[in-house]
């Protein structure tokens, strides 16, 4: 269990690159023993960016503060505060800051990783049950 203030979790430059004006709140993470999935919050400044890049597993995104721009490979589509997103896994994507303000969104991912926990051997649907939704 963890229950803290996402202010008391350490602000940390992201520094792949591509980035700019991006940084990265590890809310929830392998350090605090998540068997599964990350939750993570960006901050993003004005002009700033998350690379363009692609892999294999999805995101899932809640927009707090600002807006932007989901840059897709020959598409664009803006968003705005408390919009939802969900991006494939294998597409190309980017997270583009157009207002004046940070723009904030969480953004939850599995771990690289394979799940530690598996949910239930007999297959009800769950993905991670065999262990191959989540390669990296
Ligand atoms: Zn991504």
């Amino acid at each position: 269990m963890k229950l803290v203030s996402f202010a008391d979790v350490k602000l940390e430059d992201v520094n792949v690159e591509g980035a700019v004006g991006t940084k990265i709140r590890w809310l929830i993470s392998q350090k605090d023993d998540a068997p599964n999935f990350a939750l993570r919050m960006f901050e993003v400044q004005p002009n700033g960016m998350t690379p363009f890049h692609s892999h294999a597993w999805e995101h899932e995104v809640f927009v707090l503060e600002g807006q932007g721009e989901l840059v897709l490979a020959g598409e664009k589509k803006p968003f705005k505060r408390y919009d939802v997103i969900y991006v494939d896994p294998e597409i190309f994507h980017q997270f583009k800051n157009t207002g004046e303000t940070v723009m904030k969104f969480l953004c939850i991912v599995p771990h690289e990783d394979a799940p530690k926990k598996k949910m239930r051997e007999e297959s009800s649907g769950n993905p991670f049950a065999a262990g191959t939704a989540n390669n990296c």
